[in-house]
């Protein structure tokens, strides 16, 4: 890890093929993981926290399907980026243990915690065994 601009990022070469198989991973997949859930950030509609938060899963099958935090002025019916990356990954036609793992990245210089309803919302499609 390192730290720019008071933002904490992975670089390439914090991830070595021994640190990714601690997450059961690949050193590319981690990699990719890690730079489509910082991409997602950049879809972010958080106008009211200004808090934003993208999120990757990638699949048993190798695909990566991203999302991004989603806010309403009513603040519980806005959805976090692991659930709309969920989301769009059922209506893309996968399920229940069809996921490896799910990566999430927020502008917070120390990692952020899935809330209590997005660990819930993962536990139904994921199961016990994917990565976080
Ligand atoms: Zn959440």
């Amino acid at each position: 890890m390192t730290a720019q601009n008071g933002e904490a990022s992975l670089t390439a070469s914090d991830i070595t093929d021994s640190s990714a198989l601690v997450h059961g991973l690949t050193a590319e997949e981690i990699r990719t993981l890690t730079a489509k859930c910082i991409e997602a950030k950049a879809a972010a509609y958080c106008p009211y926290s200004l808090f934003r938060v993208g999120s990757a899963l990638l699949t048993h099958s190798g695909s990566y399907i991203s999302g991004a935090n989603v806010e309403n002025a009513s603040y519980p019916v806005g959805s976090c980026a692991e659930r709309v990356a969920m989301g769009s990954a059922v209506f893309a036609g996968h399920r229940r243990g069809d996921f490896r793992a799910i990566a999430v990245a927020t502008d917070a210089p120390e990692p952020s915690s899935p809330c209590g309803m997005c660990r819930q919302f993962l536990r139904e499609f994921c199961g016990g065994t994917s990565r976080l």
